[in-house]
């Protein structure tokens, strides 16, 4: 049977766009790096194209995929991570993925670890917990070109209620979601921020 895609709402397109110059603003997507994605609803997801240029994304830029089904040619590799983590989290809806200096390089320091750890910031506060007197773990994984074994080892560890909205893949970037693309986009700033201050003391140690 053919599925047949519905078109990209253009709210979702504008969206993406916005988050896409944003991180490009900031230098977090190089070289065309890091991927985005919208749920349209419990069935199909937008996610942008691979190898375009995240700065000025346009609605040619985004293709629907089904989020139970296998990606087709021409979406980013990483597609499988972001439908992956749709399909356990019916409350995600939207993944945002960027390359940043801190998370590719804590990722590899912390890897064998398996996670990040920071305490005692004021930013915990915005990715859900309720005071600075806490210890946030953000999960690392190993890289790995089959992204769909990734997906899988993902998805094994986090569930559903993962305690952070976030992972990072070991000298590679930093995943986060939330319900809507505004909350998704605080997410990575967060976490962003939290591994920027942390990378910064382990310098001055
Ligand atoms: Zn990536």
């Amino acid at each position: 049977m053919t599925v047949v895609l519905p078109a990209v709402p253009s709210g979702i397109v504008e969206e993406i766009a916005a988050f896409g110059r944003f991180a490009a603003a900031r230098g977090w997507v190089p070289a065309t790096a890091g991927n985005f994605s919208c749920r349209i609803d419990e069935r199909f997801a937008a996610v942008t194209r691979s190898g375009i240029d995240k700065g000025a994304i346009g609605p040619d830029d985004i293709a629907v995929v089904a989020i139970g089904d296998s990606v087709p040619g021409g979406t980013s590799a990483e597609t499988p991570l972001h439908l992956a983590r749709y399909r356990t989290d019916p409350a995600i809806g939207a993944i945002f993925h960027v390359h940043t200096v801190a998370s590719t390089v804590l990722s590899r320091l912390d890897e064998a670890a398996g996670a990040v750890c920071t305490d005692g910031f004021e930013m915990h506060k915005a990715i859900g917990l309720r005071t600075h007197a806490s210890l946030v773990e953000i999960p690392v994984f190993a890289n790995d070109q089959d992204t769909e074994r990734l997906a899988a080892a993902v998805e094994m560890r986090l569930g559903r209620d993962a305690p952070v909205p976030g992972f990072l893949l070991a000298g590679h970037g930093l995943y986060a979601w939330g319900a809507t693309a505004a909350e998704a986009r605080r997410h990575v700033e967060a976490l962003e921020f939290l591994l920027a201050c942390h990378l910064e003391e382990r310098r001055l140690r």
